[in-house]
């Protein structure tokens, strides 16, 4: 008779915590706001792509995005301004809160185009690509945060689940969802005035580059958007062409 007992506990306890968990998923998945409500969100920027998430040791919190200074960043979606500001770090800076409670980061910008309290529409100018703030180079460094913005960033999510996978050195497009969208990306490249493509072999540095090109390791670098000297063999990387040559 005990042994009964004892296993009619035991089975109501299991229950007890199976249902505990379930419904703290239940309730864990409506406080979070939802990644499905992204679907329609579009690329804020033209470009490639120079550095990704989760990179420098965990501390990048968003990907970075090169492309021509003054070029129109668009935001990701409708939504309200929750900051345009100058900061010593992200420089000109703005923030916008969506409908789903994301919050997207546009970063370094040139200059802002929009004021705090506004009300902004899907692809609407926030302002123009810079190099303002701490960066090296012209680019756009973009965050998503999964709820509110906070210091330490511990709800920012890697922009790819977003816009799907993308890599260092692929070219971008602004205004779609699918950023990564083909169209004889290479020749553009090539044919850009004053640029010149270099696939990066192994062993090369961007110190032996720029030799080899007669340039400045600090040229090539902020053509290329390029935070840190750590390069990847296989990129290619654009070289200023040297008018001596
Ligand atoms: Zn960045």
């Amino acid at each position: 008779m005990t042994d009964f007992l004892k296993r009619i506990l035991i089975a109501g306890a299991l229950g007890f915590c199976i249902s505990l968990i379930i419904l703290g998923g239940v309730a864990r998945a409506e406080e979070s706001p939802r990644i499905d409500h992204t679907l329609y969100w579009v690329f804020p920027a033209d470009g490639t792509i120079t550095d990704s998430f989760g990179t420098r040791g965990g501390h990048h919190k968003g990907i970075d995005i090169a492309g021509e200074e003054g070029s129109p960043i668009y935001s990701v979606d409708h939504g309200t301004v929750l900051k345009s500001y100058y900061s010593s770090t992200y420089g000109h800076v703005v923030f916008v809160k969506h409908e789903n409670g994301f919050e997207t980061v546009y970063a370094h910008l040139g200059k802002r185009l929009v004021n705090e309290g506004e009300s902004i529409d899907k692809a609407q100018v926030v302002g123009v690509m810079g190099n303002t703030g701490r960066s090296t180079g012209t680019h756009l460094h973009f965050e998503i945060h999964q709820g509110k913005w906070n210091l330490t960033k511990e709800l920012a999510i890697d922009p790819y689940l977003v816009f799907g996978n993308g890599e260092v050195g692929q070219s971008v497009f602004a205004k779609v969802h699918d950023p990564y969208q083909v169209v004889e990306v290479s020749k553009d490249i090539i044919n850009e005035p004053g640029v010149v493509q270099h696939v990066i072999k192994n062993g090369e540095t961007l110190w032996s580059i720029s030799q080899a090109y007669k340039v400045t390791v600090n040229e090539i670098k902020h053509l290329n958007g390029l935070h840190s000297t750590t390069i990847v063999t296989g990129n290619s990387l654009k070289i200023p062409a040297n008018q001596q040559r």
